[in-house]
């Protein structure tokens, strides 16, 4: 029989790799083999979180490879559209270089390329080297069909030919698209407009190569998102995709995680009442100034329960010195979806990324949203307006989020019986789609694609 061998490449930050990485997962589990690209950078920090909590063997279905993307080892990498610059610049030869050297050495021919969508230019490497491929969109349905129709918000006068909007109103993709707001227009919400036009010009590169692909891989499901996944036929939802916490399953372990994984926080949640727990988790990228910093923890002081807070390592500011924390637990990086299963956990104080939404509506907990940038806002009115499964924070004259709002939002959230309880109904016809339902049935369709 044909063993298909993917070549899957994610953009080069966490919540990219991560749902790529469940993706290559999935298809382990159905039989195929993949080859994992990351930059060297990242792949040095993933090869060193999972050496610090695992015996590292080489798996034999999923091997972890890397190629430069152009920086030296101590750029900044969260300038992003320096970041775009220079994995276009160097990316393209590297990869195709790679997969000549993967045969060279191994004999091992690459059957197909799953490409990230901003990595779309990876397409025209195959094409080239006469090896198909697919695409894969890690944000939601609605954010790609914002990217697809960039020529038409051009010519509608939508946004400029930078990607800058043009004015301050609703707008329409197309008829059966719930109307959206300007503000949904991810590539201008990064607060930098040389990085803005960078960003959106290396979206329009990659985009140029999306008819090579067969499907645009989503992970979302059909009933969080009919309007846009009819909006773009070759869409293909997949999701909920989600990690595998099964440690004796050698592909099942983390090997997309940029952080260590600190598992006290689970000791922790389990001496903690049923349904009591604020988790409050804001990603890879978000970082908060001193003063929101300040407010943030004394906010959670004020509430008075138990509260799972991730700081991250790289998090420069001090606790105020106000500031308690007696009854809270304060760790760098979690487990995150088996923390937004564990019973104790009561709500979910987020900044929106998609990962995090897909897994906190999986796991069927409330959300208290608190957006940063790119995506976010857009994910947080489809939360609180649209699925109506959680609150949002609103920032003062000052533009900050106070320790009182967060203190009135989650006492607020706490009481919301019917925001439970929707959220409890969404997980289980999110999670349907997985356990047979239209999500098993697509994913069967690319694995019988590959196969062929
Ligand atoms: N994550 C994690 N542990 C943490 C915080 C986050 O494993 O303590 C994971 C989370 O499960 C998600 C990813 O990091 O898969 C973050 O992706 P998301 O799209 O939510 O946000 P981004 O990092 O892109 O802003």
């Amino acid at each position: 029989m044909n063993i298909p061998n993917l070549l899957v490449v994610p953009f080069p930050v966490q919540g990219h790799v991560n749902p790529l990485m469940n993706f290559s997962q999935k298809m382990v589990e159905h039989g195929c083999k993949i080859t994992f690209v990351n930059s060297e950078f990242i792949h040095k920090r993933v090869m060193s979180s999972v050496a610090k909590q695992e015996s590292l063997e080489e798996s034999p279905t999923i091997k972890l490879v890397s190629i430069p993307d152009g920086l030296e080892p101590d750029d900044d990498r969260s300038d992003l559209g320096k970041l775009c610059d220079s994995v276009l610049s160097t990316m393209p030869s590297m990869l195709e270089k790679l997969i000549e050297d993967i045969y060279v050495n191994s004999g091992d021919k690459i059957t197909c390329i799953v490409a990230d969508v901003i990595m779309g230019w990876a397409l025209e490497v195959g094409r080239k080297l006469g090896i198909k491929g697919t695409l894969f969109w890690t944000a939601s349905a609605a954010m790609f069909a914002l990217e697809y129709n960039i020529p038409k918000l051009i010519q509608d006068g939508i946004i400029d030919s930078h990607g800058f909007p043009i004015t301050k109103e609703t707008f329409q993709i197309s008829p059966s698209m719930p109307s959206m707001d300007t503000e949904a227009i991810w590539w201008s919400k990064v607060y930098n407009p040389t990085t803005e036009k960078k960003i959106f010009k290396y979206l329009v590169h990659c985009m140029q190569h999306s008819n090579l692909a067969k499907w645009y891989i989503c992970n979302t499901t059909c009933e969080l998102e009919p309007s846009a996944l009819s909006c773009v036929p070759k869409l293909l939802p997949v999701g909920p995709l989600l990690r595998s916490y099964d440690n004796t399953n050698v592909i099942a372990r983390s090997l997309g995680q940029f952080w260590e994984e600190d598992h006290s926080c689970i000791d922790w949640l389990n001496q903690q009442p049923h349904c009591s727990v604020f988790y409050v988790a804001f990603g890879s990228f978000t970082l908060f100034d001193q003063n929101q910093f300040n407010e943030l923890a004394l906010g959670l002081d004020l509430n008075n329960r138990p509260f799972l807070w991730v700081v991250r390592q790289d998090n420069k500011m001090i606790y105020p010195s106000e500031f308690l924390g007696s009854k809270g637990k304060i760790v760098g990086w979690t487990p995150q979806l088996k923390v937004l299963n564990h019973p104790s956990i009561a709500c979910f104080v987020t900044h929106c990324g998609w990962n995090s939404i897909i897994e906190g509506l999986s796991s069927g907990v409330p959300f208290l949203c608190w957006p940063y940038f790119t995506d976010q806002f857009h994910n947080r009115n489809y939360i609180c307006d649209e699925l109506k499964i959680g609150l949002r924070l609103n920032s003062g004259e000052n533009g900050l989020v106070s320790r009182w709002e967060i203190k009135k939002k989650l006492d607020q959230l706490m009481d919301d019986e019917q925001i439970r309880t929707r959220s409890l109904e969404l997980k289980e016809k999110v999670m349907n789609n997985i356990a047979g339902g239209e999500s098993s049935e697509n994913i069967s369709r690319v694995v019988n694609w590959l196969k062929s």
